[in-house]
């Protein structure tokens, strides 16, 4: 249930932190798309044999890709094969308008991994015909097309009704038969809920993550799993995945390495969970090594039942220096949990390993690309967490080039109300947006606890919403505690303000650039953010804690209150807890509806056209830089080195060509 991985505000507006850098961060626009490139400061300083450790790990890391196509959709790796095909083949006039559509649908399937947005998880609409289509792939090379028959793609692509939505969430529907995702066959959610209530035995207080590595399909009649694994689904990019892995063992740092990896190529042999588990805590109380990476099937975001976890990999090193906030923060771990605002029954008594560091990633693989997340805290089991603790990075590579990406785009002085206030921003908005993210994720989500007996998965489809919005409270509940400013992490009282005024703008308005007209928020992330800036303006009504003030006929965000926003977090962030620890689904449910779902079409549409006139792309993603292998004249690997250079379009079809497993 503790699915953790942030997404980022591209509306952040985060202002320029001031080291000049001649790196052109913007690398492609389309759609609503900006793909951004990141460095990998350190990577020189590192050792070569760390260099090389790194590099196997990317290797694994992207040899995985395919099958994340897979899991989001049965069709995925037939039609970038078509896509990819008649692109790469066409001899006609590049400027035309089918073929520039073509383009533009190709660049936002490599985005998203497939047919449907990342985010919305609707499908995509091609903005050429079919009948064009149809005569490209007629006059493709022989051999080009390698996945059946172009014909049987067509209505997938072109039909709205056909496989409409990768992830269906509206209460009332069979989230299984109605969402396009590929991992389940020919079962209904009944069934697949009746097959795991058999399955799980809620008095193990080990319980492994069902569901997490299968595939759920009828044989025979029967409701059955297939694993994914060395010998099941989706061997041949598991082996490839394995033996990047094997390599890498013969680099690692030390020996705790090697018995991570060990541990993890076990479980890809085995499909066996609790040996994921074995290898999860290994991973967790691994807190010394400076390379670290995760790989696996995680997140579970793509699965309607919240089970599946799609396949998922990023290698990365510690940021020495940056690592000494969030360590200051973990090393205060228990004085945070004993007096945040929750009951103390929820509390945790101690707050075991929380670790956290601050990391610069060197590769994003599967779910986390293009777009990623900007924290992780791993591992996702509940019991592994509490016996174990958790691991928790900032990915600061990432947000300081989304920072730079974002330098003077004119989205603050469209939607901040005034000077003051974009002042506050600029200059305390990337160390407060830091510090959320380092509360959120090594405090936020590893504090709290179960009452004995109720079930993790209590809160069902908005376990992930509701989940989210108690990490995200609990880092905006701490933002504004002198606590901060005696530990040396804030240097003014005031800073604070800068993320509450950020929050609360993107929660009632600028987040639903992202939505299109008409439409719910469905996404997990999206549904907190709402839930928390909407219940607070609520609640903060009778006190006028937060105002919309109109102006030229433009709606603008004012904060009347700041200390008693803080408070209104504090009391939401008692009740969170509250329904987590004691599984209170009805409650939870009522307020992720009443707050989190519904927009408002006269904010919505306002936003939307002030939006569209600064012309900024509401998601972003990034293309990974090229590691290559230098070689003795034996043709043995002595080092590797790192390069920018490579574009989009240039580095998807690299990877769907050089790591085609599937
Ligand atoms: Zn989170």
């Amino acid at each position: 249930m503790a699915s953790l991985a942030i997404t980022v505000s591209s509306c952040s507006g985060s202002q320029p932190k001031s080291e000049a850098d001649d790196m052109d961060y913007t690398v492609d626009r389309f759609a609503d798309i900006e793909v951004l490139r990141y460095r990998v400061p350190g990577f020189e300083e590192l050792t070569p044999q760390q260099r090389i450790y790194i590099y196997y790990l990317t290797e694994a890391a992207i040899a995985g890709r395919d099958m994340l196509w897979d899991q989001n959709g049965r069709y995925n790796l037939a039609i970038r094969d078509l896509i990819e095909g008649v692109y790469a083949n066409y001899d006609g006039d590049r400027e035309d308008s089918d073929f520039k559509a073509l383009e533009t649908y190709l660049k936002q399937i490599e985005f998203a991994n497939g047919i449907h947005h990342h985010y919305s998880m609707d499908k995509f609409t091609p903005g050429f015909s079919q009948e064009w289509l149809e005569a490209q792939a007629k006059a493709l090379p022989e051999g080009t097309l390698v996945r059946g028959d172009y014909a049987e793609l067509m209505p997938v692509i072109f039909d709205p009704t056909v496989m409409p939505k990768r992830v269906n969430q509206a209460a009332g529907q069979d989230l299984v038969v109605t969402s396009a995702c590929n991992l389940y066959d020919g079962v209904t959610q009944a069934e697949v809920e009746r097959y795991y209530d058999a399955l799980k035995d809620t008095t193990d207080l080990t319980p492994v993550s069902w569901g997490l590595n299968t595939r759920v399909v009828k044989e025979n009649g029967k409701v059955v799993e297939q694993v994914y694994k060395v010998g099941g689904v989706y061997s041949p990019s598991i082996e490839r995945v394995v033996a990047n892995l094997e390599k890498a063992a013969e680099y690692a740092e030390n020996d705790t390495q090697r018995d991570i990896i060990a541990k993890l190529v076990s479980y890809y042999r085995s499909g066996s969970l609790k040996e994921f588990d074995d290898y999860s805590i290994a991973w967790a109380e691994d807190t010394d090594s400076r390379v670290d990476f995760i790989n696996g099937f995680i997140e579970d975001y793509g699965d309607p039942l919240g089970m599946t976890g799609a396949y998922e990999s990023i290698v990365n090193f510690k940021n020495l220096e940056a690592s000494k906030r969030t360590e200051t923060i973990a090393a205060n771990a228990d004085w945070f949990e004993a007096n945040s605002p929750t009951d103390p029954r929820f509390k945790k008594d101690k707050v075991k390993g929380v670790s956290a560091k601050v990391i610069t990633a060197a590769i994003l693989a599967g779910d986390s690309y293009p777009a990623t997340p900007i924290g992780i805290n791993l591992p996702n089991a509940n019991w592994i967490r509490a016996a174990h603790g958790s691991k928790s990075v900032t990915l600061e590579n990432i947000t300081d080039a989304y920072d730079k990406a974002a330098r003077g785009n004119g989205f603050n002085e469209e939607f901040v109300i005034d000077p003051e206030t974009i002042a506050l921003m600029e200059k305390y908005g990337a160390i407060t947006d830091n510090l959320h993210t380092d509360l959120h994720e090594c405090l936020g989500h590893g504090s709290g606890k179960l009452l004995p007996g109720v079930d993790p998965g209590a809160l069902k489809a908005h376990g992930s919403t509701l989940e989210e919005t108690r990490a995200d409270l609990f880092a905006l509940y701490y933002l504004a505690d002198p606590k901060l400013l005696e530990l040396g992490l804030l240097d003014n009282p005031d800073a604070y303000k800068a993320e509450y005024y950020k929050y609360i703008l993107n929660g009632l308005m600028t987040q639903l650039t992202r939505i299109e007209p008409g439409k719910d928020v469905e996404e997990a992330h999206m549904r907190n953010r709402q839930l928390i800036a909407a219940w607070a303006y609520e609640h903060g009504k009778a006190d006028n804690v937060i105002e919309l003030v109109k102006r030229d006929g433009k709606t603008y965000i004012q904060i009347n209150d700041y200390e008693k926003l803080r408070d209104l977090f504090g009391q939401l962030l008692a009740e969170i807890q509250r329904i987590k620890s004691e599984g209170d689904y009805a409650a939870g449910e009522a307020l992720v509806e009443q707050y989190a779902v519904k927009v408002d079409p006269a904010i919505h549409n306002e936003v939307l056209e002030r939006y569209a006139a600064l012309d900024v792309a509401p998601y972003k993603g990034f293309v990974n830089p090229v590691y290559t292998p230098v070689m003795d004249k034996d043709g043995n690997i002595t080092d590797v080195t790192i390069s920018y250079e490579e574009d989009y379009l240039p580095q998807v079809m690299r990877y769907s060509r050089d790591y085609r497993t599937l």
